[in-house]
């Protein structure tokens, strides 16, 4: 997801131990924002474990259709209401929560995925690689959609931060033909039969936003500035699905229920507690209902009727990860860090492979700064580094613990990381100088902060001063 941040959110009116750990996060983000030289506005990629879990689910057996490995392509979500989608190349695919949103069934998401991937197995990407990679990097921030929407400090600014179009001007590199795009339409149309499931979603879509034809560029949707659509095009579509003579499967009752249930996430989450209150209402007892509107109570301070809501889900369904991820994230910030731990901790061991709720994990190990956590805040972001290496959120936890251990050298050497892994250079050097003064010579460590020295655009005098070391 895309998502703007607002330097005016400053942190600098209360020390930093008297602040919530929202306020301590949002500091961090709006020094690497301002850090990145984006003081007006940067975006933000969002990380939610379900969120992904689902879209990966859904994509795997299409991306595998296509010839490809199914890890090999990256899935990844942009905070921003207006409906896109779209890749790049290094096989990323990324998808607007807006898109999702708009999603009536998984059918229909996974007809947009089938057309991405066409894109991607077409390699019709290869030549505005470099374009968009230039223009994108230094907008993005990654951030936990839960942690997004808090940072935002009030609920109701959280919707002013998503949306705008800074990133449009990077589309114009994504722009395809009409050849391509009815080539995309075709493989993707194979891959859904290749794994029997209907083409109506991706027509039905489609189908929807005609409409956009007629308008001037400037207020179509984005995805469909970038992907023609036209008469012909729907209609070639329409003819294929049509013709086609396998027996589709409809959606599953699983597929069905993750979609809205990552619909009701995203709008508890990123749309002000009053539009989901009206759009759930208490009389709404569905699942996907009561956990928009669990979110939205949290989101409103409401953290007693979020607990008890959430505590109601918990008991319907006790092996839910995301129900216990969502009430530690709650009770973390309503400073219970002990009762969070032991939640976050439940979500580990129903998932322990999730990175994400591993760093939750210890995240809130750490705030709690009771020593009896240190080994495992440790070892929890150790797990989780080592399949998300490139995880900013975890270095910087990391850094924190090892200040607090007195560990100078590696304190820094993870700043170092943090700030490389986030984009900005200029720190990771000197966070990377400075732990080459503290580390002991030759350990691994040590040379891995003159590594970070040399990728992070040194001056010949940062090579000199790394020679003398
Ligand atoms: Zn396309």
């Amino acid at each position: 997801m895309v998502f703007m941040m607002r330097p005016a959110l400053t942190c600098s009116c209360r020390p930093a131990s008297v602040m919530p750990s929202w306020a301590r996060l949002l500091c961090w983000v709006v020094m690497l924002t301002v850090a990145m030289g984006q003081t007006a506005l940067a975006q933000t990629l969002l990380r939610d474990t379900e969120i992904e879990e689902t879209l990966d689910r859904y994509a795997h057996p299409i991306i595998q259709a296509a010839g490809l490995p199914p890890e090999s392509v990256e899935i990844h979500l942009i905070g921003d209401k207006q409906i896109n989608a779209f890749v790049t190349a290094g096989r990323n695919m990324y998808f607007n929560t807006g898109l999702i949103l708009k999603a009536e069934t998984p059918n229909e998401l996974k007809g947009v995925i089938a057309h991405e991937t066409g894109h991607i197995a077409a390699g019709h990407i290869a030549r505005s690689d470099q374009g968009i990679k230039a223009a994108m990097q230094p907008l993005l921030l990654t951030m936990g959609l839960g942690v997004l929407a808090a940072a935002a400090g009030r609920p109701d600014a959280a919707i002013g931060l998503l949306g705008s179009a800074q990133y449009f001007g990077t589309l114009s590199y994504l722009r395809y033909s009409r050849n391509q795009e009815s080539a995309a339409d075709q493989a993707g149309m194979r891959y859904l039969e290749a794994t029997e499931q209907s083409g109506d979603g991706l027509v039905a879509f489609f189908e929807r936003f005609r409409f956009q034809e007629v308008m001037s560029e400037a207020k179509r949707y984005p995805y469909f500035r970038t992907h023609p659509l036209s008469s012909a095009r729907i209609a070639a579509l329409r003819s294929r699905v049509a013709a086609s003579n396998i027996q589709a499967k409809a959606d599953s009752p699983e597929d069905v229920m993750a979609l809205k249930m990552m619909q009701a996430k995203i709008e508890g989450f990123l749309n002000p507690p009053g539009q989901t209150f009206a759009k759930y209402r208490d009389t709404v007892v569905t699942l996907p209902g009561r956990y928009a509107r669990a979110i939205a109570f949290y989101q409103n301070a409401e953290t007693e009727k979020a607990l008890a809501m959430i505590t109601d889900l918990i008991n319907d369904q006790p092996f839910n990860a995301y129900f216990w991820e969502l009430k530690g994230q709650v009770l973390l910030e309503a400073g219970r860090a002990d009762e969070a731990i032991a939640a976050h901790q439940r979500s580990v061991d129903l998932m322990p492979e999730a990175p994400l709720l591993r760093i939750n994990l210890a995240q809130a190990q750490i705030v709690s700064k009771d020593p009896q956590w240190e080994d495992e805040a440790l070892a929890n972001l150790q797990h989780a580094l080592a399949r998300e290496k490139d995880n900013s959120f975890a270095w910087y936890q990391l850094s924190i613990l090892y200040d607090r251990q007195d560990k100078d050298g590696e304190a820094r050497l993870a700043s170092a990381e943090s700030r490389y892994y986030a984009g900005d250079l200029k720190q990771a050097l000197v966070f990377a100088m400075r732990a080459r003064e503290h580390l002991t010579r030759g350990t691994p460590e040590w040379r891995r902060a003159a590594d970070i020295v040399l990728a992070s655009e040194p001056t010949k005098g940062d090579i000199q001063a790394l020679g003398e070391q």
